[in-house]
C-alpha cells in the first residue's frame, strides 16, 4: 500500500543538515523501517496520533510511555493551562511541588519523601549516588542489558565512554537469583545498590515477568547485606499499579525512580525514598535549570488523580490483553505463531523461532502503512484513551500484515 510520507522525508533531509544523524537516540528511524513509518509528528488527539503529511495512526507507542491518559487529555490540559496563565519558572519552587511531593507520599506504601527532575537518567543516576552516599560503598549491580539511560554508568552503546565509566557497575542475568547472591558475595567491599527495573523490558527482546520469589529475593539480599533496593520504574510506573510497579509485583523497594507517564506527556522524572534514606538524599547535589517548573508540576498532579479516579490502569490492562489475544488469533489465521510478552499493559509481540526479530519489521511496516503504529523492537504501550474499536482496528490490520509475513515466507 502506498503511503504518503513526503513531509517525513522533507522533514528529514532538513533535519540531516543541521542535526547529527537528522533525529538520534531512541527515536533514530534506524530502528523502524525506512518507507512504512513518519519521523514527524504534528498533532495528537486521545489514542491517536497524525503525521506531518496529515496520516491518521493508532498509537501504541505513547510517546514511549508518558501518554498514559491519551494525547491532550481535557483535565491534564485544563490544569497546564491554568498554570501557565501564572508561570511556568520561578527563582524556587511553587507550592505545587510540595503539593506533588506530599502526592506521592501518600500513594506510595514505602516513601517518606520525593525529588523531582526532568529525565528517567537524572532520577536513575541521582538514585545510585545515593545508594553510595548511603552505604559508604562504589559498587552498583544492574541486569545486563537493561536501560537506565543515557548516562555514562549505563548507556546502551559505547561512543564517547571511558572503562572507568563502568568500572562499578557488575551486570548480572534478569530473573538469575542465584547469580546475583554470587556477585554481592564476590565483592568484599559490599554493594551499595542493586537497580532493576519491575520487569524486563529490553529492546530487541520479548518481555520477561518477573519470576516467582525473584524480586523477593531480591528484597531479601539487600536486607541481609544492607543493600539499597532501587526500582527503575521509569517505563512502566503509573500503568500497572498507581503505587508503583513494586506493589503489582509484589516487593516494595528503597528507593522507586519514576518519569514517564507521570505528567501524560509533561516533562518531569521522581524519585521516591525511604526514610532511611532521607540523609543520604539530602547529601547528594540535585538541581537543574527546570526542576522545579510548575506546569509539568501541575500536569503530573492532574494526571495521577485522574488515574486514581478512573478505572484507567484496569482498562489498560483489559484491552491489551484484548489486543494480545486478538494478535495471536490473527496469526493463527495465517499459520503464524505469535509471542506476547510483558503486562498487557505494556505488551510486545515477536515471531516464535525468529531470532533478531526479523519478521516484526514487515509486520510492523504493513500495520504502520495502515494507520496502526507500533514498534517493531521497543515494547508497546496502552493509554486509557485506547477503545475497544481501536482494537478492532488493529486487529483488522493485523490480519492483513499477517498475510503479508505469511506471504513472504
Ligand atoms: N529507565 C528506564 C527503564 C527507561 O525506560 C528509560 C527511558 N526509556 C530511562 C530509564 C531513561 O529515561 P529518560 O529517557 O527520560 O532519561
Amino acid at each position: 500500500m502506498p503511503v504518503q510520507l513526503a513531509q517525513t522525508f522533507a522533514l528529514f533531509e532538513r533535519a540531516l543538515r543541521v542535526v547529527p544523524g537528522g533525529i538520534y537516540g531512541h527515536q533514530t528511524p534506524a530502528l523502524l523501517v525506512p518507507g512504512s513509518y513518519p519521523y514527524f509528528f504534528a498533532r495528537g488527539e486521545g489514542s491517536h496520533v497524525w503525521d506531518v503529511d496529515g496520516n491518521e495512526y493508532v498509537d501504541y507507542m505513547c510517546s514511549y510511555g508518558p501518554i498514559v491518559l491519551g494525547h491532550r487529555h481535557p483535565v491534564v490540559e485544563e490544569a497546564v493551562l491554568a498554570q501557565m496563565r501564572r508561570g511556568n519558572c520561578f527563582n524556587a519552587p511553587t507550592e505545587l511541588f510540595v503539593e506533588l511531593a506530599e502526592h506521592l507520599v501518600d500513594l506510595t506504601p514505602f516513601a517518606d519523601w520525593a525529588v523531582f527532575a526532568k529525565n528517567g537518567s537524572d532520577v536513575c543516576t541521582w538514585a545510585i549516588a545515593v545508594a553510595r552516599a548511603a552505604t559508604g560503598r562504589t559498587k552498583i549491580v544492574k541486569a545486563a542489558g537493561a536501560y537506565h539511560g543515557t548516562h555514562a554508568w549505563c548507556s546502551p552503546l559505547p561512543g564517547g565512554l571511558t572503562a572507568e565509566d563502568r568500572a562499578n557497575v557488575l551486570e548480572v542475568a534478569w530473573n538469575d537469583l542465584a547469580e546475583l547472591e554470587r556477585t554481592v558475595a564476590g565483592e568484599p567491599e559490599g554493594i551499595a545498590g542493586i537497580i532493576l527495573t519491575p520487569f524486563r523490558h529490553d529492546t530487541f527482546h520479548d518481555s520477561e515477568l518477573p519470576a516467582p520469589g525473584y524480586l523477593e529475593g531480591v528484597r531479601r539480599l539487600c536486607d541481609a547485606k544492607q543493600i539499597v533496593f532501587i526500582l527503575d520504574d521509569v517505563r512502566a510506573g503509573f500503568r500497572l499499579h498507581l503505587a508503583g510497579s513494586g506493589e503489582h509485583f509484589g516487593v516494595r523497594p528503597d528507593l522507586a525512580c519514576y518519569c514517564k507517564a507521570i505528567a501524560n506527556g509533561y516533562p518531569l522524572s521522581a524519585c521516591v525514598g525511604r526514610e532511611a534514606l532521607r540523609a543520604a538524599a539530602q547529601e547528594v547535589f540535585f538541581t537543574g535549570s527546570f526542576f522545579t517548573s510548575a506546569v509539568p508540576m501541575a500536569a503530573a498532579l492532574a494526571c495521577l488523580r485522574e488515574l486514581a479516579a478512573t478505572d484507567a490502569i484496569a482498562r489498560m490492562a483489559a484491552l491489551g490483553t484484548r489486543l494480545c489475544r486478538g494478535l495471536e488469533e490473527a496469526a493463527r489465521a495465517h499459520d503464524l505463531e505469535v509471542v506476547t510478552s510483558g503486562p498487557p499493559a505494556i505488551p510486545f509481540m515477536s515471531f516464535r523461532d525468529d531470532p533478531g526479530q526479523s519478521l516484526n519489521r514487515p509486520f510492523c511496516a504493513a500495520a504502520a502503512e495502515r494507520g496502526v503504529y507500533l514498534h517493531p523492537h521497543h515494547n508497546w504501550f496502552l493509554s486509557a484513551a485506547h477503545t475497544d474499536a481501536d482494537v478492532d482496528r488493529t486487529l483488522a490490520v493485523a490480519d492483513e500484515a499477517f498475510r503479508i509475513v505469511a506471504a513472504s515466507r
